[in-house]
């Protein structure tokens, strides 16, 4: 499995191309569909889904023209539908934990809440694609609309039970990091040690 970082737009966002050389994914397309195009067809690689883990404005709001030019529908949970400003229609909405195949991709969604109600860790593989809920060393805000401080703790304790070599990419390139390892924010993320710490307290 292939994963491409593209930092895209103003707010250092990140955009993931997961790929098997032949099939591809978008995680958070949300930036200068030109470029993702481009990258796209210079790979020749074949679209098959676009995954968004909120529905933040800075990770989906350029995305409907790629949709709707490849016939997808973007897989969002539904809490952040309204959030988004997305059509219903280039929607493929779902609620909670799901494993979804799409081509040779196994895909499971974690809610981690928090951040947004509908945001989700997308775990392919040995990667998680954490979104604005873990980032290196630090987590997501949690004083937005439909934030919840005390979710983002119980999302950070479920992230900190999967494996340590577990390959973390945010949503983010804050500091010019973008990439961890569920094992290294064990070690160093105050926040997801002070939520372990708390794991009996944890309601
Ligand atoms: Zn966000």
């Amino acid at each position: 499995m292939n994963i491409d970082v593209l930092e895209l737009g103003p707010m250092d966002n990140c955009t993931y191309l997961v790929s098997d050389g032949t099939d591809a994914l978008l995680i958070d397309p949300g930036w200068d569909m030109n470029y993702i195009e481009h990258t796209l067809t210079q790979k020749k690689l074949n679209l098959l889904a676009v995954l968004f883990t909120h529905g933040h404005f800075d990770h989906v709001k350029d995305c409907e023209p790629l949709l709707r030019a490849h016939h997808l529908k973007a897989y969002l949970e539904e809490k952040d539908v309204a959030l988004s400003g997305l059509p219903a229609d280039v929607l493929h909405t779902y609620c909670g934990e799901q494993n979804f195949q799409i081509g040779p991709f196994a895909v499971h969604i974690i809610p981690t809440p928090g951040h947004t109600a509908g945001g989700v860790c997308i775990q392919i593989g040995d990667a998680i694609f954490t979104g604005d809920t873990l980032f290196p060393g630090a987590c997501g805000r949690v004083d937005l609309p439909s934030s919840d401080a005390r979710a983002m703790r119980k999302s950070l304790l479920t992230l900190s039970k999967l494996p340590e070599d577990t390959r973390v990419f945010t949503g983010h390139s804050y500091g010019g990091q973008c990439c961890s390892t569920i094992g290294a924010e064990r070690m160093h993320n105050p926040f997801m040690r002070s939520a372990i710490k708390d794991e009996g307290v944890i309601k």
